[in-house]
Formats: structure tokens, sequence, C-alpha cells
């Protein structure tokens, strides 16, 4: 350690802060294809599809155009106005746009709301195995996460029973997240209905709906929102973004739907952290909402496509057994029957098979036994990822 790094003195905050594995592994990824070797990639969130084409176009000619300044920080009017009415396309909830605040991606709607709601002596419920950021964000805004334990034999959705059986007077947070990642989990409309019917037993409890995959549903599964609960609209935070939706994941915007009371917090938070977000990126955010949708819908289908012949491949793999997930795009295999824990595999599988995913324990310790495998890739590199899987755990 030198001289200067050993005078400073960390604040005890940064102790509890998690990490998103997935960007650790990225780096050992480049790292050993830096060195030549061949990795398919099966570890990363993001669509590989490119942003449509319109959409870039919008944010290229904002740039000609002179959208170089601060824009008000919650967001351009025209793009909030636009929010509004896919909240009541997509959500079917009406929305007003001075209660949407735009955000750079989904991750500061998660962090404002934590900041703002939970201290120290309070209690935070987040799903686990469940996105790592959710007990980072509580633990830095210095709360105690409680997790709500998801199941595979409950195809990993929320029961409403074991949320409600975990809320006490020190309860100021419930975070919810369907479709899931990591386990592509959706909560059907029934659960959510008992579960809104139990949090108005509860009115000292605000609710962070993250809906970021809210457009990757399959065999006719429709999306619930949880905006659409009119009884905890006072309580309710939406965090939903273009991220997944459009393939923009890099163009970091987001927006957050936020209750009266809340939505100036919000806005200051935004004034003391980031000030407003990048104004083309806005622009063409206004263009992939009201613009055409069928890239979204193409996408959609080639997600489709390719979980299923990733389920088919990953249960042909001895010792793994994988439930068909509904949502989002992820595989979450049950592999405890491989005998191998799940970081041991996930190391493994790298370093020897050449493929990239992530322990299930990246998620949180109830991840123990699982691995995610994101099929945001081609169905060809998933094939040669399943057999080289395979192959590495094929016994001597
Ligand atoms: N919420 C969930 C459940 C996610 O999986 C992610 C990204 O992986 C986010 C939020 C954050 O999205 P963004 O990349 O737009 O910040």
């Amino acid at each position: 350690m030198s001289g200067l790094e050993s005078r400073l003195k960390l604040a005890g905050r940064m102790s509890g802060l998690g990490t998103e594995t997935a960007f650790e592994v990225v780096n050992r990824v480049q790292a050993l294809e830096r060195e030549g070797r061949s990795i398919v990639h099966l570890h990363i969130g993001a669509p590989d599809f490119r942003t449509p084409e319109h959409i870039v176009e919008a944010g290229r000619k904002a740039l000609a155009d002179g959208w170089h300044r601060y824009t008000p920080a919650k967001g351009l009017p025209q793009l909030r106005e636009a929010v509004a009415e896919y909240c009541l396309k997509t959500h079917r909830a009406k929305v007003h746009p001075d209660h949407v605040l735009i955000v750079p991606g989904g991750k500061p709607t998660l962090f404002y709301a934590a900041l703002m709601l939970c201290d120290a002596g309070s209690e935070a419920l987040y799903p686990n195995p469940g996105f790592p950021i959710y007990e980072s964000a509580i633990r830095l805004a210095g709360a105690t996460p409680v997790p709500i334990e998801l199941h595979e034999e409950k195809g990993f959705a929320f029961s409403a029973d074991e949320v409600l059986s975990k809320i006490n007077a020190r309860t100021r947070l419930l975070i919810l997240n369907s479709p899931a990642n990591p386990t592509g989990g959706v909560t059907p409309r029934k659960e959510l209905d008992k579960l809104a019917a139990g949090l108005e037993r509860h009115p000292h409890v605000a609710i962070l709906s993250d809906e970021i995959y809210s457009r990757l549903t399959y065999d006719g599964e429709q999306h619930v929102s949880f905006l659409s609960y009119e009884s905890l609209r006072d309580r309710t935070i939406l965090l939903d973004g273009w991220s997944k939706t459009y393939a923009m994941t890099g163009w970091r915007m987001g927006f957050g739907v936020w209750p009266e009371q809340l939505i100036a917090q919000a806005e200051r938070l935004q004034i003391n952290s980031v000030s407003c977000v990048n104004a083309a990126s806005q622009i063409a955010g206004i263009e992939a909402l009201r613009g055409p949708q069928d890239a979204v819908e193409r996408m959609r289908q080639a997600f489709d496509e390719r979980r299923k012949l990733i389920v088919k491949e990953l249960n042909d793999i001895p010792g793994f057994r994988c439930t068909t997930p509904k949502g989002a795009f992820y595989a979450f295999p049950n592999v405890q029957a491989s005998g191998i824990p799940a970081r041991e595999l996930e190391a493994k599988l790298l370093q020897r098979a050449g493929v990239s995913c992530l322990a299930g324990t990246s998620f949180g310790a109830l991840g123990e036994g699982y691995l995610r495998f994101s099929y945001a890739n081609s169905a060809e590199n998933i094939r040669e990822g399943m057999r080289r899987v395979r192959e590495c755990l094929q016994p001597a």
C-alpha cells in the first residue's frame, strides 16, 4: 500500500456496497479473449441487437440540430408526455407527465427511492435471488435488507403471503420485480392482486416496482403493472426504461413514475447527482416511444425462440434442470445435481469450456445451486455454448 492510500479512510457505508458481478465477468472475459481464447458470451443482460435505426437516426439528428445543453432536471416535457402516453398504453395506468422523472438508466430510480425512504433502523424487502443492486442500494442507504425468498417450484414468482408476513413497523420499502432478473420469473395476476389487497393494511410501506422487462413476456403471459392498483398509487414508484425494450443499454435512458408526494424529492436527488440525462438520448427516447414498435416485437419473438432452445439444451446437460422462464431473457437452471458449487462452476465453465455465465450466488445467497445464462445471443452461439458446457461436464 502506498503512503497516500494508507492515510485514506473509507466511509463506513462503503463496506456494505455490493456489485453487479456481470460487469466483473466482462473484464475476465475480455482478458481471456486478449489471450486469443474463444468465449461464448452468455453472462450479460444486454440485448445483442442494434438499437432500431429510426431511433439512432433521431439521436444523430438531435446532435446535429444542437441538442447540446442541459435539459430540465426532470427531463424534456415532450419526453415526459410520451412516457405518460406509453404508461397508459402498456401499463394501463394513467400517469401525469409531472410525475415522471427521466433518469440515466434503470438504476437511478432504485437509488433515489432507497436514499429517500431508507435509513438506519429501517428495513426494506427485496427479492432473493434478485437483481444484486437492490440489496446494495438498501445497505448503502443504511437500512436492513430483508430477503423475500423466491422458489423454483413456484416459477420464482412472488408469494403474497410471504411478502406480507415480513412487513413490520420498521418496513419502509418493498421492491418487486416481474418479469425478473435473474430467474425470468413472472408473478401471476392472482398473486399480485392478493399482494396489493394485503398492502392496503400497511400504509407506511412504499412499493418500488421494477418493470424494466415488462415488454418481454412469453407464452401469452400478459404483463401486469403494479401502477394499475389505484389504491396503492400514492406510494407506488415505477422503475422502467429503454435499455431492454429498445436495445438501448448504452444510451442510459430510464424513467421513474413517482407518487405526487415524492416527485419533488426525486427531482432534488437528480439535481444533486447527475443534473439531467444527455439531451440527444432524450430526443431518441421520444422516437423510441412514439415511433414504429415492430422492432420491439421482432426482438421479443427472437428472444422467445432462443428461450425455447436454451431451456431444451440446458435440460439435456447431465446435472442440470431448467424450468421454463416466462419473461426477460434469462434461464436459471438448477445445477445442484452437478455437485459443484455455483461460483466454482461459473469459473470452470469460463476457464475450461469458454462459456461465460453467472453463478446464482451473484444474485443473493438463495441463488446457490443455480447458474444464470442470458440468452441475449444468437441461436448459433447458444447451441455452441451448450455444446461446450455438455462436453466440459461429461463424466471422464
Ligand atoms: N432492474 C433490473 C431487474 C435489471 O436487470 C437491470 C439491468 O440489468 C436494471 C434494473 C438496470 O437497468 P439499466 O441498465 O437501464 O440501468
